[in-house]
C-alpha cells in the first residue's frame, strides 16, 4: 500500500483507512523513509524557515477549540500597530528571513485598506521577501485586493473536512464556504495552504480520510497539520489532546500524497512532545516557522495551552530551530522557499 501511494500519489478511501488505522511499526518506518526520499527529490535537504508575526489576537469567530475565540473573556487582547509589525519585519529581514507570515484572528479592524497598505509597505521595503497572510475567511474581492497589493501566499486551514465534525466545532461557519475560500485563493493565484487538526474530540479515522481526499482534490501548495491541544478557557478544555504519533503518520502520508508540498513541522507538534518538530522532519516535513512577534505579546496568542517558544527573542528562536534542523541531518534555508512545480 505504501509503495502504491508512493507510485500513484493517491489511494482510494478504503486503502487510506487501512493505512492509517492498521499500520505496523515496521511499515511506519518504511513509510517515513519513503516520505523523506520524496522530500529529497523535490527539495533536497532544505528546510525553509518562515518568520511568523502574530499581529492580532482579536477575533470575531467562536471556533470551539480556540483560545482566542470571541467568547473567551479571559484572553488578554492585543493588536500590533503598523510600526510594530514593520519593526518585526525589519528584525526578521536582518536575521535573514525572506518570508513573513502575518497571522491573526478575524479582526474587522484590519479592513482591506489597512491590510493592503501594510502588505504593500512590506513589499516596498523588502521586495525580495514573500508575504504570507493568514487572516481567515474574507470575500473573494478582498483576497484579490490583497493579492494585488503584493501578498504571495495565504494560509487557511480547513480544520476538518468532515461536515459533521466541522459543524460541531464552528458556530455560524460552514465547511462549504471554507472550501470555497480555498478555491478562490487558488484561482486568484496565491500559493495556498490548507490543513487540519489531528485528534479532535469525536474525530474518527474515517474523518481523517476525508481530510486526505479533500487535500488531494484541492492540491494546495502548503499543508499545515498539528495535534489538537485543549485550551483551558474553551468549551473543549477537558478533552484529550491528539498525539504526535498520529500527526507524524499523517505528515508522511501527506508527503507522498502531494510530493512537492511545503509541509511545516508545527509548533503544536513541538508542544505536544519535546522532539515533535524533529519527528515531523523525519517524516517528510520541510518548513519551520520561528516566531518574530514581540516577546511581550507571545503568551497572549494562546490558541492552545502550553505553547512553546513564547519566551525567546527571534534570534534565539532561530538559533534553536536551526540546531534542531541540523540534528536531523537537514539544512536550514532562509530563502523565499517557493513551491516547486
Ligand atoms: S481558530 Fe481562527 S477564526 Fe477560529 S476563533 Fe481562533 S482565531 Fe478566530
Amino acid at each position: 500500500m505504501i509503495d502504491k501511494l508512493t507510485l500513484n500519489s493517491t489511494l482510494d478511501r478504503e486503502e487510506f483507512l487501512n493505512l492509517i488505522s492498521n499500520i505496523t511499526e515496521d511499515d511506519k518506518q518504511y513509510l517515513f523513509g519513503q516520505a523523506m526520499q520524496a522530500r529529497r527529490r523535490h527539495y533536497g535537504n532544505a528546510v525553509y524557515l518562515r518568520g511568523l508575526i502574530e499581529f492580532t489576537n482579536m477575533c470575531k469567530r467562536n471556533c470551539r477549540y480556540c483560545g482566542i475565540r470571541a467568547a473567551n473573556k479571559n484572553a488578554d487582547r492585543y493588536r500590533l500597530s503598523n510600526d510594530e509589525i514593520l519593526s518585526c519585519c525589519e528584525n526578521g529581514y536582518r536575521l535573514g528571513f525572506r518570508t513573513f507570515v502575518l497571522q491573526g484572528g478575524e479582526d474587522d479592524y484590519f479592513t482591506d485598506d489597512r491590510l493592503c497598505g501594510l502588505v504593500s509597505e512590506i513589499k516596498a521595503r523588502y521586495p525580495d521577501a514573500a508575504v504570507t497572510l493568514s487572516v481567515g475567511e474574507r470575500p473573494k474581492n478582498s483576497y484579490q485586493r490583497l493579492f494585488d497589493a503584493g501578498a504571495d501566499r495565504y494560509l487557511l486551514r480547513h480544520e476538518t473536512a468532515s461536515g459533521r465534525l466541522y459543524n460541531q466545532l464552528h458556530e455560524e461557519m460552514s465547511l462549504s464556504n471554507r472550501k470555497q475560500c480555498l478555491y478562490d485563493l487558488k484561482e486568484i493565484g496565491y500559493q495556498v495552504g490548507a490543513g487540519f487538526m489531528v485528534g479532535l474530540p469525536g474525530q474518527t479515522d474515517e474523518d481523517l480520510v476525508e481530510d486526505l481526499v479533500f487535500l488531494k482534490e484541492l492540491s494546495p501548495h502548503m499543508v499545515g497539520i498539528g495535534p489538537f491541544i485543549p485550551q483551558k478557557d474553551t468549551p473543549l478544555a477537558n478533552e484529550k489532546s491528539g498525539t504526535a504519533e498520529k500527526t507524524v503518520l499523517l505528515l508522511a502520508v501527506i508527503r507522498l500524497l502531494l510530493p512537492n508540498v511545503l509541509l511545516p513541522a508545527t509548533t503544536a507538534l513541538g508542544t505536544i512532545t519535546p522532539k515533535g518538530r524533529e519527528m515531523g522532519l523525519m517524516a517528510g516535513a520541510n518548513v519551520l516557522m520561528p516566531n518574530l512577534s514581540p516577546v511581550s505579546v507571545r503568551k497572549k496568542y494562546s490558541l492552545y495551552d502550553g505553547k512553546i517558544c513564547t519566551g525567546e527573542e527571534a534570534a534565539e528562536c532561530l538559533n534553536c530551530i536551526s540546531l534542531r534542523i541540523k540534528s536531523c541531518g537537514l539544512s536550514p534555508d532562509m530563502s523565499r522557499g517557493d513551491f516547486k512545480i
